[in-house]
């Protein structure tokens, strides 16, 4: 078969070695005579796994000792519950930066449990900008200040984190956590699905400040309180073992390409390539602002918009994959995460301008 690129947004792209090297322990997991999927999360050769894992973790993050590191159920959609749960404690409200369908989800959300304050919205633009702090209405009095660091469907990223003083500061990174180097001691709690830039679907993965945990609101369920997993090294229930380890296979993956900032670079580079033939075609164009422009999630239009539906089958035939627009908006969307190769950029780029030469 031809080299295939797949753009999917999520569940996504994975290395090709991590592949490998589970199809290689599939039956017989390191001579246990086991594969993973069978074995109990109890049991000595999976909570090797698991600290192994969280180690690993901690060291591509650097991830102070201060904070907890949760292998959750549920989703980021979990959290978008869990964080006003966890978080409200005494106060009466919280503040939302709406920055698009993502934040949008989480406001919804949150509004079940407290008055949802918006401190910023770009919707006065279609959600293709991040208003400026200095354009933000912050409420000192907020139980915290939630943003979507990267909005998936959008293409809209953050390259700047948000000043709150006191006030925790709650960020979905799902689809660019470990891009690149965060610093994690600005935030109260970060939370992100797998299934982007990490491993599997079925794994959520939450790092919370120790001193936010245990002050729930009354009623929260067992499940939807980080004390529950945190005193349980997140085995309280049975986790998502198998996509636990997928996840470790992908952080030593990450580790031998050279850790976070290595990779940024590579990111960097891949999404520079896109953006600057984007730019440079009349054929094509970017809805989103410059200094906005996500590097994991591509959005891109024809001009023509009659012309997308051939566009992605040629596309498909040509082994480049998922590169439908969200249905809410339409176009077109390369998710480029780290697994992707800049080959895999390079080979959608030449199909680009093949397509603007015969259909331009
Ligand atoms: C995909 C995504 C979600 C939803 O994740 P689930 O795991 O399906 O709940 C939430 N936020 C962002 C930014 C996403 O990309």
């Amino acid at each position: 078969m031809a080299q295939i690129y797949n753009f999917s947004a999520g569940p996504a792209v994975l290395p090709k070695e991590v592949l490998a090297q589970a199809r290689d322990e599939m039956m017989n997991w390191h001579g246990s005579g086991m594969s993973i999927m069978e074995m109990s999360h109890r049991g000595k050769e999976f909570l090797g796994i698991a600290a192994e894992m969280e180690a690993d973790l901690r060291e591509l993050m650097a991830i102070p000792a201060s904070y907890k590191v949760l292998f959750l159920q549920g989703g980021a959609h979990s959290q978008f519950s869990m964080v006003p749960m966890n978080l409200l404690r005494d106060k009466k409200s919280a503040d939302y930066l709406n920055t698009g369908i993502w934040s949008q989800k989480a406001i919804a959300e949150a509004a079940r449990y407290c008055q949802v304050d918006i401190a910023a919205s770009s919707a006065d633009r279609n959600f293709t900008y991040v208003p400026a702090q200095d354009q933000w209405r912050l409420n000192k009095d907020a139980a915290y200040v939630h943003y979507t660091s990267n909005e998936t469907i959008g293409g809209v990223e953050l390259f700047w984190t948000p000043e709150t003083g006191a006030v925790p500061l709650v960020v979905d990174m799902s689809s660019h956590i470990l891009s690149r180097p965060m610093d994690v001691s600005k935030f109260g709690i970060i939370y992100a699905g797998a299934q982007k830039n990490i491993g599997p679907a079925g794994l959520t993965i939450v790092i919370v400040r120790e001193d936010l945990i245990g002050q729930t609101i009354a009623g929260t369920p067992t499940m939807f309180d980080y004390k529950t997993h945190a005193d349980n090294d997140s085995m309280y229930n049975t986790p998502p073992t198998y996509a636990m380890y997928i996840a470790g296979l992908v952080f030593k993956w990450l580790k031998a390409k050279g850790g976070l900032a290595a990779m940024e670079k590579t990111n960097i580079l891949k999404a520079g390539l896109l953006y600057e033939y984007l730019d440079s075609a009349d054929f094509y164009y970017s809805p989103v602002a410059r200094e906005n422009r996500s590097r994991m999630n591509v959005p891109f239009r024809i001009k023509d918009a009659s012309l997308d539906t051939v566009f992605l089958d040629q596309a498909k035939h040509h082994g480049l994959l998922q590169l439908k627009g969200h249905k809410l908006v339409g176009g077109m969307r390369a998710s480029i995460y780290n697994a992707m190769p800049v080959e895999g950029v390079n080979a959608l780029i030449d199909f680009m301008k093949d397509f603007e030469k015969s259909h331009g």
